[in-house]
C-alpha cells in the first residue's frame, strides 16, 4: 500500500530508516500534512506544462506532489545527508532533478537551462528555510530568470511585510522590492502544528505573480531601490531626515533634495512609510533629472 511522503507515519519511517536528525541551523521543519501540500500545488497552478524550481526539498514531501503534477522539478538542497534520502524517496519519479547546492550560490540561469527539456512557464514553489527567506526571495528577483509565479511558505510576519500596503506597520523596502516586479498576496495561513519539529511561529503561503511590466516606471532601478532603502532607515523620522541622513547634509545636496521633492509634489515632513510606489518612482525620477 502506497502512502504519501508527507503523512506523519511515512515521514517518521523515512527519518528512522536513514537515521536522520534535524539541523535547526538549516531551518529544517518538515511538513507532515498532504492536504496542505496539495493546496500549495493548486495555488501555484502547476500542470504538465509547468517547470518548477523547489528550494530545500528536505525528504521530498512537497517535491513528490510537484513531481506528480509538473513537467519537471529542479530542487536545490544544501544538506548532504538528505541527498541519499531523496534518491530513495524520489526513485518512483523520473522528472525530478536534485542539485546538492546552497541555492544562494547557485547560478540559476545556467542550471535551469541545463535541466529543463522544454521551455514551459517557470514557477518557484517551496517551503523555505526561514533563516534566509529574504535573501532567497532577492536571489530569485535579482536573477535573470523569467519566473512567472512564486508560491512559497515563509514566516507569517515576513509574508505580511512582502504584501504590505503603504501606511501600515509592515510596509517597507522589502514590500517595494517585491511588489515592483510581482503582484503579492497572502494565499493562506499554515499553523505551526503541521510541521516536525514545530517552528515557533505560524507560517503563510504567499503568492507572487510576475507583472507584465514593473509596477512603476523609473529612469534608474538602482537609484529607485536605493531611495526606498534610504527612506526607511530611521523608521520614526520624517522623509526629509532620512534623505539627508543618507544623501548628505551639505547645502548643495539639500537644494537638490528640496527641488526634487517639490517637483514630485511630496511633502518633506511626511514619513517614508506613507509613500506609495508611484510616489517613490516620481521622487526617484526627479532626483535623477535634477542631479548636479
Ligand atoms: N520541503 C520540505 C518540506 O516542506 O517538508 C523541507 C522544508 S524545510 C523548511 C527547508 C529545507 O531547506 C531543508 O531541507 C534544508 O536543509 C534546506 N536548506 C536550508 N538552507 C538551504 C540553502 N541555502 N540552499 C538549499 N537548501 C537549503
Amino acid at each position: 500500500e502506497y502512502k504519501e511522503i508527507a503523512t506523519p507515519s511515512r515521514t517518521k519511517e523515512i527519518l528512522k530508516k536513514h537515521g536522520f536528525s534535524f539541523k535547526k541551523s538549516l531551518g529544517q521543519n518538515f511538513l507532515t500534512e498532504p492536504n496542505i501540500l496539495r493546496k500549495i500545488v493548486e495555488t501555484a497552478g502547476i500542470n504538465s506544462q509547468t517547470n518548477v524550481i523547489e528550494v530545500g526539498p528536505g525528504i521530498g514531501a512537497l517535491t513528490e506532489q510537484l513531481a506528480k503534477n509538473a513537467a519537471q522539478v529542479l530542487a536545490f538542497e544544501i544538506d548532504d545527508r538528505l541527498i541519499p534520502v531523496l534518491e530513495d524517496t524520489m526513485s518512483p519519479y523520473d522528472n525530478v532533478t536534485v542539485v546538492h547546492q546552497d541555492v544562494l550560490k547557485a547560478d540559476l540561469v545556467t542550471t535551469v537551462a541545463e535541466t529543463f527539456r522544454e521551455e514551459y512557464p517557470l514557477k518557484v514553489v517551496a517551503n523555505l528555510p526561514y533563516y534566509i527567506t529574504t535573501p532567497i526571495m532577492m536571489h530569485f528577483l535579482e536573477s535573470n530568470l523569467d519566473v512567472q509565479e512564486m508560491v512559497v511558505m515563509m514566516q507569517k510576519e515576513v509574508a505580511d511585510r512582502i504584501s504590505a500596503k503603504p501606511s501600515t506597520k509592515a510596509y517597507g523596502s522589502l514590500s517595494i522590492a517585491v511588489q515592483y516586479f510581482m503582484e503579492a498576496s497572502v494565499a493562506f495561513i499554515v499553523p505551526k502544528t503541521v510541521f516536525i519539529p514545530q517552528p515557533n511561529v505560524d507560517s503563510a503561503i504567499i503568492k507572487l505573480t510576475k507583472r507584465e511590466k514593473p509596477a512603476v516606471e523609473v529612469t534608474s532601478e538602482k537609484e529607485f531601490f536605493k531611495l526606498t532603502k534610504a527612506a526607511f532607515q530611521l523608521r520614526r523620522k520624517t522623509l526629509w531626515n532620512n534623505l539627508i541622513h543618507y544623501y548628505g547634509k551639505d547645502e548643495e545636496t539639500k537644494a537638490w533634495l528640496t527641488k526634487s521633492l517639490e517637483v514630485a509634489g511630496i511633502e518633506p515632513s511626511r514619513r517614508g512609510e506613507t509613500l506609495s510606489l508611484e510616489e517613490f518612482a516620481r521622487l526617484s525620477n526627479q532626483l535623477e533629472a535634477n542631479k548636479v
